[in-house]
């Protein structure tokens, strides 16, 4: 990290003509961890440290140290039919499936943090009179062909159809502006800071995919990299060398399954440290860890595995263009004014994008659906009339009954919350150690240097966080930025690895997690205002100039876990996997985590499940 910047000079840069997207100050005052209490009311809005923000996260701590609240108190005051943990999407479309089924069902939905979405957040500004909108996390529609049918299914019925961003994701507009992927070699690691930009290929492909030869080998001969490693990359990326010849393609697979990528480039191509120091972080976008605890059979587009694709079969990837401009939580906020339709109006997945939600609506004793935002479960229990649920807000601890309980909330909570859990559920379900990660939505002046540069995309291996500039996604009355002299937002990602060491990828991910905790806004913003620099200043970014504001989206409790075969029996995974969802009497158990896999489309199929469960 960078030292010698305060806050103040942060605050003198950013202090004039920059208005909250509810109409507040909107001051750089703000974008700073203390600051945060005396935020507008309107959480979309609000700027500094988000995601896991102070006051979502310290009643589910003291759980976790053994330091039970006393429910016996609180008296219980509501019934619902349904009460539901979590309003991430998978709490949302829990809601959504019970009603479906059981359109007259009264249901609570708890969350603990200031805003529903869970990872779906939206980051909301108004930057010289513009208003921009980006995501603090989940990000796209992945691949919607692959979608179960009940996933899409749900789409429908919001009225989402994903054909309609063939038109709204402006797909000539890396062409247009002549933009490309690019990488920054940090002087820390490579000795020296240089901007390297990719001239081939198209912005979309992020790997290495050379037109010839020629254009490769001028590519690469621009990297502060030694001869070998450049000679190894480039061989890597363009032949065919098959190193697993003779083997059939179940060996192949095999052997790729139990290495990791980084082991497979030592082993199979004695690769140099200075390759492997450019690689390590090319899984952190999809796996948040790097090639060292990735197996290789994930990376079959990276450099050196050219001659296994055939054995690997990856799957065909669609377009990555299914994004509404604040990313899935349009999706969040699709099934929020289903659930509750006062909060906003509108009907259509263009409208949802500007629709101005009136947060008051969320949790009144008039609508059959209440979301209350701020509140932590702490202890659910299967009783005489279904279900209770004691939970804090406020630092008040409050008592509520229902018919039935979906557990929407990541696995790893609910042995703290729900006694009845036996030990080998428990065990299982601590076994999904979520995955950290940081989202940073930079709004901006001007993306000048961008377009200044030819990057819309850069690269950080040696460094904190890749950046990019947002997408250009325009929908209803919502426009992305026209030219590089309009507003726009930046979207930087960090993920707290510690690779090397022997770590595996559950203990690489509790290790970077501790860290994220003990990182302020301050620590956030320093090394945000000097890797920007060092990356955009030649092409004259000036960071108190141009930035308007900073969101921080720091998940904690990031990806849900993945296994693989590096780390895990897959057989005896799917007996856990099943044992940990296991349903407790009335009790039912939502959320990815339940799908052992980061989707949005997991999160739904999940959802459904539990509901199933409950009433079939
Ligand atoms: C940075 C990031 C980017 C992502 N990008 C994509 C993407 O592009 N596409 C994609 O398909 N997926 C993406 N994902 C995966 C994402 O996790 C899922 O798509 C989906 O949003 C998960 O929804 P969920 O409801 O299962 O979990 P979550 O979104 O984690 O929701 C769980 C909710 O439970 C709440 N909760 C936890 N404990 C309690 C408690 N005790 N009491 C009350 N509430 C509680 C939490 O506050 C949270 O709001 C991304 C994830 C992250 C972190």
């Amino acid at each position: 990290m960078t030292t010698g910047i305060t806050r103040r000079d942060f605050m003198n840069g950013i202090a004039i003509a920059v208005t909250g997207a509810a109409g507040f100050g909107f001051s750089g005052a703000r974008a700073a961890d203390a600051a945060t209490a005396a935020a507008p009311l309107y959480p979309p809005g609000r700027d500094g440290l988000r995601g896991s923000h102070a006051g979502s996260f310290e009643a589910a701590h003291r759980l976790r140290d053994g330091s039970p609240f006393d429910i016996t108190r609180a008296t219980l005051t509501e019934h619902h039919d349904l009460i539901v943990v979590g309003a991430g999407i998978s709490g949302l479309a829990a809601a959504f499936f019970y009603r479906q089924r059981r359109p007259d069902a009264r249901v609570l939905i708890l969350d603990t943090n200031d805003d529903f979405g869970g990872h779906a957040k939206r980051n909301e500004f108004v930057v010289d009179g513009q208003t921009l909108l980006c995501y603090g996390g989940t990000q796209s529609i992945d691949g919607p062909g692959r979608w179960s049918s009940v996933a899409k299914g749900l789409l429908k019925d919001l009225g989402v159809d994903v054909h309609r961003f063939k038109r709204a994701f402006d797909q000539d507009f890396y062409a247009r502006w002549n933009l490309n992927q690019s990488v920054f070699f940090k002087s820390e690691v490579f000795g020296v800071d240089r901007l390297v930009r990719r001239p081939f290929g198209t912005w979309q492909e992020l790997d290495e995919n050379p037109r010839d030869g020629a254009s490769l080998r001028a590519y690469l001969g621009q990297f502060p990299l030694g001869e070998r490693a450049r000679a190894q990359l480039y061989e890597m990326i363009e032949s065919d060398r098959d190193v697993l010849k003779g083997k059939t393609p179940q060996q192949r697979r095999t052997i790729l399954e139990h290495l990791s990528y980084r082991d497979f480039l030592k082993q199979y191509w004695d690769a140099d440290d200075e390759v492997l120091k450019f690689l390590q972080t090319r899984t952190h976008e999809l796996w948040a860890v790097g090639i060292d605890a990735v197996p290789a059979s994930e990376t079959p587009t990276l450099p050196g595995l050219k001659a296994q694709r055939a054995a690997l079969a990856p799957e065909t990837e669609e377009p990555y263009i299914y994004h509404f401009p604040d990313g899935n939580a349009s999706i969040a906020r699709l099934l929020v004014r289903k659930l509750i339709p006062a909060i906003a109006p509108g009907a259509s997945m263009e409208d949802i994008v500007l629709a101005r939600f009136d947060y008051a609506q969320l949790d009144r004793a008039e609508h059959p659906v209440r979301i209350r935002l701020n509140s932590t479960a702490v202890d659910v229990r299967n009783a005489a009339r279904g279900v209770e649920l004691a939970y804090v807000t406020g630092g008040n601890v409050a008592r509520v009954g229902a018919a039935d309980c979906v557990l929407a909330c990541y696995h790893a909570m609910i042995p703290y919350i729900a006694s009845e859990t036996s030990a080998a559920q428990r065990s299982a379900q601590h076994d999904n150690v979520r995955a950290p990660l940081v989202y940073v939505t930079l709004a901006v002046r001007n993306w000048q240097p961008w377009h200044k540069l030819g990057v819309a995309y850069i690269d950080n291996p040696g460094g904190t966080f890749s950046a990019m500039l947002d997408f250009p996604v325009s929908l209803d009355g919502y426009h992305f930025s026209a030219d590089p002299s309009q507003p726009t937002c930046l979207h930087l990602m960090h993920c707290p690895t510690a690779p090397n060491q022997g770590l595996d990828a559950r203990q690489q991910y509790r290790a970077g997690r501790a860290r994220l905790y003990a990182m302020s806004f301050a620590d956030f913003e320093r090394e945000i205002r000097d890797e920007l620099g060092r990356m955009l200043g030649a092409a004259g970014f000036d960071f108190d100039r141009d930035v308007a504001a900073i969101t921080v989206n720091r998940w904690p409790h990031g990806y849900a876990y993945t296994p693989t075969p590096l780390y895990d029996d897959p057989a005896q995974q799917a007996r856990r996997s099943e044992q940990a969802r296991r349903r407790l009497g009335r009790i039912a158990i939502a959320n990815s985590d339940s799908g052992w896999d980061a989707y949005t489309h997991v999160a739904i199929d999940q959802a459904h499940r539990a509901v199933a469960e409950l009433t079939s």
